[in-house]
């Protein structure tokens, strides 16, 4: 099955308005017109100002970092689907393990988080990954699945029509340090098996397992030739025009 290809680009907590209009303005003039669907999660505060340079590209998507599970109301510094929506996102990164850790994010939570996602139409990137000590101890399939299950488990496979998932090894984020090819072949072939046994062969052929974790121009075509790798959620690399360009510029 032909899935999409996807090259998501996460700025984390960096770049100023004008900095980041700077960098999706090169990226847009350096991206030539592939198959690949580029989501540049960016910070909430630039969204609005960055729909204008992506405006009339229909392959480069804008997403959040983050979302509150809440609609509206007393909760001073959250941001809310709605508002995300208002700003022209149209995808949310959902469970990023810098989540999970600095604000203690649980598995309940995000599976909370990702309903609302669902039901304001907005695209989610489901994350999960283990530490190094849990792959180190050998559990680290059963750990990923765990985390998937408990988010997933209150959803049908039509509810998750739009689901995307990254897989990012914790140890792998942000510290040069990339999972063997081999490595994330075999996590997301697993993630597709357990799709399948839970929401049937259709829903696991279609969604797109993305790899993350220190991915660079010059490992994402070893990465993503794998069969079941449908891309890249790219942190520190996508901070660099050029170099973001030649990712998604690296499937086969
Ligand atoms: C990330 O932020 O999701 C990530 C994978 O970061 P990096 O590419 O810098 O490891």
């Amino acid at each position: 099955m032909n899935r999409k290809k996807i090259a998501a680009a996460n700025w984390k907590m960096n770049t100023t308005v004008t900095e980041g209009h700077a960098l999706l303005s090169e990226l847009v003039a350096k991206g030539k017109s592939s198959d690949v669907e580029v989501v540049v999660c960016a910070p909430s505060t630039h969204l609005y100002m960055l729909s204008e340079v992506v405006a009339g590209h229909d392959k480069i998507h804008l997403g959040a970092q983050n979302m509150s599970q809440h609609l509206k109301g007393a909760f001073t510094g959250e941001v809310s689907a709605t508002m995300l929506k208002s700003c022209n996102a149209s995808h949310v990164v959902i469970g990023h393990s810098e989540r999970r850790q600095h604000f203690g994010e649980s598995d309940q939570l995000l599976s909370e988080k990702l309903g609302v996602a669902l039901n304001h139409d907005l695209t989610p990137i489901f994350c999960c990954g283990e530490t190094l000590d849990i792959r180190k101890s050998g559990n680290h399939v059963n750990h990923v699945i765990n985390q998937l299950n408990v988010a997933l488990s209150p959803y049908s496979a039509n509810d998750l029509e739009n689901l995307v998932i990254a897989y990012e090894p914790i140890w792998a984020i942000g510290t040069g340090e990339t999972a063997s090819p081999a490595q994330a072949q075999e996590m997301h072939l697993a993630i597709r098996e357990f799709l399948k046994e839970k929401f049937g062969h259709a829903m696991a052929e279609r969604t797109p397992i993305l790899y993350g974790g220190s991915v660079k121009p010059h490992n994402a075509v070893e990465l993503f030739k794998n069969p079941d790798v449908d891309g890249g959620l790219v942190g520190g690399a996508s901070l660099d025009a050029s170099g973001f360009a030649e990712i998604i510029n690296s499937f086969e």
